[in-house]
């Protein structure tokens, strides 16, 4: 037996961007063998995270996924569902509102920028760097900076050891903007992993005075934003598929455009402007390998008779995963299949 710090995670209700938070519960155990099963329901006081009234605060920490956390001696990163007292899932709560299918697959990809002092890290203390090109996947101090990089690796490190699926880092076309890829099995899966390793990495800038600026916009002008592409599919897509189906998805999508611009994170105005590799706001497109289109269907796909994965490119930086993966899961349960 040991004293084992289970960090419980959760969202907050706050709008439109929910916050991470968490806090460390100490339990006995065995370290080597500990794990979801073993995770007990917790609470939080709701009333200082906009989940209650202050008058009937308590809510529920319902335990949905448990990764090891490498950082601390016995250390375990316990994702949560919020739950009212009756133990129905809170209005806050996403995760609770995705439709259950093993056999859905997404792959997100984060992008952010890391902030010290108002600025992106290695950006002047006042003016601008010079112009996009040199930024994206590069390598030397001119490119990334010093501090960036530390990070980056220490974050991959704590998340792999996590058990997180990552598939890849890289700088990205702003200065000081990096982004990671997540792929999972299972619908809720990914956004699971997502989530947890935003925690870690927001933990992680902490002693280098660094925040995490999830903002899809921070600058306007000839700055790229930070996106989150959502890169999906079904079992039906990877098996049987077809271009009527596909055909036939695509109009689903571009019918429900309006509802899943609401949950692909706020000020997307801003940052889906038909420039920078996106298409804007206001239309839908999907093309082969089209980076200005909303949904890019790669070769792959075409080549495969209509089968495999799709990215829709529009969901940003800052959109709640849980939120993204519900609404396409749901606009792919309204297609008919074959
Ligand atoms: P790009 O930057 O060119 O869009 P990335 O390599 O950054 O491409 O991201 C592609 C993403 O697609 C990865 O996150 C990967 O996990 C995901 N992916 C690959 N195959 C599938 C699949 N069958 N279903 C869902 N996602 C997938
Ligand atoms: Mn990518
Ligand atoms: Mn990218
Ligand atoms: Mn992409």
């Amino acid at each position: 037996m040991a004293k084992l710090k289970l960090e419980y995670i959760w969202l907050d209700g706050y709008e439109p961007v929910a916050n991470l938070r968490g806090k460390t519960k100490i339990a006995d155990g065995d370290p080597s063998t500990f794990s979801l099963e073993d995770c007990d329901l917790w609470g939080f006081d709701g009333s200082s995270t906009m989940q209650a009234e202050g008058g009937s605060s308590d809510c529920f920490l319902k335990p949905v996924a448990c990764y090891p956390d490498s950082t601390r001696r016995n250390g375990f990163l316990v994702m949560c569902e919020v739950l009212n007292p009756d133990l129905t899932p809170h209005p806050s709560n996403g995760r609770a509102t995705i439709l259950d299918d093993e056999g859905a697959w997404f792959g997100f990809e984060q992008e952010y920028f890391l902030f010290q002092d108002g600025r992106p890290l290695g950006w002047p203390d006042s003016g601008y760097p010079n112009p996009q090109g040199e930024y994206y996947t590069g390598v030397g101090y001119k490119a990334v900076g010093d501090l960036a990089r530390t990070i980056v690796e220490e974050h991959l490190d704590i998340c792999i050891d996590a058990g997180i699926n990552h598939e890849g880092i890289n700088a990205e076309v702003a200065k000081g903007q990096w982004e990671f890829q997540i792929f999972g099995k299972g619908s809720k899966n990914c956004a699971d992993q997502m989530h947890v390793a935003r925690y870690i990495l927001q933990r992680c800038c902490e002693k280098y005075g660094v925040d995490v600026e999830y903002h899809c916009k921070p600058f306007t002008g000839d700055w790229n934003g930070s996106g989150m592409h959502c890169n999906f599919s079904t079992e039906y897509m990877r098996t049987v598929g077809g271009k009527e189906y596909f055909e036939a998805l695509m109009a689903a999508f571009e019918k429900n455009r309006e509802e899943h611009i609401a949950v692909y994170g706020p000020d997307n105005d801003m940052r889906l402007t038909g420039l920078h590799e996106t298409q804007s706001i206001d239309q839908f497109s999907y093309g082969v390998a089209d980076r200005g289109a909303s949904i890019r269907v790669p070769h792959s796909f075409v080549n495969n008779g209509y089968k495999g994965y799709l990215e829709d490119r529009r969901p940003n930086s800052q959109g709640d995963p849980y939120k993204i993966a519900a609404r396409v899961l749901q606009t792919i349960d309204e297609v008919p299949k074959a």
